[in-house]
């Protein structure tokens, strides 16, 4: 397969077709950025890149970082993660507030802000310094410093973060929370702050296509089983309200953020990233999903 040639065809098509969407505008400096950017970028298991369009351009990685701190308490809970964190499509919006309640203080899963400030909440309790320690875990699976902070994002989000507020509370009542709610809060924000570029995400996603063994940081970084259950998890739960569509036009297990970014993997072969700030009404950016759906329709093998 020429990735190359398949990454150029897939940039030039979506290029061409005119898609306008909105970019995330809930603070100030997401709405700020050129919402022409477009790129993507394909690493196979060698660790070979292919890119095209904006793929060196770092990106906030926003809710993409949410695979990141999961992966990061698979390990230290096990299943005892499960008693607190459903694994169900939420088919709600990402930030449901009444969607909690209905369900009693579990989230219905670790990829919405609920779920996502539980498993915060265990990265709290179990890691000395969380914002270093996950800066640390990007950098190795990525092989290289591949990740910052972006700060006046981080304090934008902490100054906008009322219904995440209001989430954590909410857990709190359901005794589904440990830890101090501004602390978590804080790292959370951070988590959703980081910068990275489409080669770097691609590589950092790159383990859940090889069985949960990483070929930068030459370990592994999940047993097989919880690298299989992640897989599902973004399969059923990645793309907010809009998951079922995207495994029905994209078949892959991938996350999205409303900085405008996709990482996804197909098992076996590659991971992959995109990237275009301009979102459509669920919060998923319209070209790095077009350009997924063209890149699953033009190879020839597919998951399933
Ligand atoms: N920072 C956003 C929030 O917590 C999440 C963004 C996203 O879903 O990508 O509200």
């Amino acid at each position: 397969m020429d990735y190359q040639a398949l990454i150029d065809e897939v940039y030039q098509e979506v290029s061409s077709m005119g898609l306008k969407g909105k970019v995330a505008d809930y603070i100030p400096q997401l709405a700020d950025i050129d919402p022409e950017l477009f790129g993507l970028a394909l690493v196979d298991l060698e660790g070979n890149i292919y890119g095209a369009g904006d793929y060196r351009k770092e990106f906030s990685i926003q809710s993409i970082s949410k695979v990141h701190t999961l992966t990061m308490v698979m390990h230290v809970f096990k299943s005892k993660l499960w008693h607190r964190v459903n694994v169900e499509p939420s088919g709600n919006p990402f930030n449901s507030v009444a969607q909690l309640e209905y369900e009693k203080g579990i989230p219905r899963n670790p990829f919405i802000n609920a779920g996502a400030l539980v498993i915060t909440d265990a990265l709290v309790s179990k890691y000395e310094n969380p914002e270093k320690d996950i800066i640390d875990f990007i950098n190795d699976i990525t092989g290289h410093k591949s990740v910052k902070v972006n700060e006046l994002v981080h304090q934008s989000e902490i100054d906008h973060s009322d219904r995440n507020m209001a989430l954590a509370h909410f857990l709190k009542a359901h005794n589904n929370f440990n830890n101090n709610i501004d602390r978590v809060l804080d790292v959370y924000t951070y988590a959703c702050s980081l910068e990275m570029n489409c080669i770097d995400l691609a590589r950092s996603f790159s383990f859940f296509a090889n069985d949960g063994y990483c070929i930068f940081a030459k370990r592994r970084i999940l047993s097989q089983s919880h690298n299989q259950r992640i897989n599902s998890l973004m399969l059923t739960c990645g793309f907010y309200d809009e998951s079922g569509e995207f495994a029905f036009r994209v078949g892959l297990p991938g996350k999205s953020g409303v900085g405008g970014g996709v990482a996804a993997v197909l098992p076996g072969k590659f991971s992959v990233a995109a990237f275009s700030p301009q979102l459509n009404e669920k919060g998923n950016s319209l070209k790095a999903m077009k350009a997924l759906e063209l890149l699953t329709t033009k190879l020839e093998f597919s998951l399933f």
